[in-house]
């Protein structure tokens, strides 16, 4: 993640980690917006912006939309949560 970006302070749904960036997972300059999915850095739970751009829990139906229509953006979000539950393993879980 090259490009972050600033975005309103949210804490995750699932850990209460207080999350105030956003970046893209391939680096490309895009300001994320409403409806985007993210993943909290902390904990890996897949997130998604909602019009006010305050952080969800991702539904699982909409988690099945994304596997069908974007396998590649499903693919890099399974990948991102395996890594930061990897990274929050290494650090010892808190
Ligand atoms: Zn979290």
């Amino acid at each position: 993640m090259t490009n972050c970006f600033f975005v309103r302070q949210n804490a995750c749904p699932a850990c209460n980690y207080l999350m105030d960036m956003a970046g893209t997972t391939d680096g490309s300059p895009i300001m994320p917006e409403p409806n985007d999915v993210s993943i909290c850095i902390n904990c890996g739970e897949i997130l998604q912006f909602d019009k006010h751009m305050k952080l969800h829990k991702i539904s699982q139906a909409e988690l099945n939309k994304i596997e069908s229509v974007e396998p590649e953006t499903y693919f890099d979000l399974i990948k991102g949560q395996g890594l930061a539950r990897a990274m929050k393993k290494a650090r010892g879980a808190r």
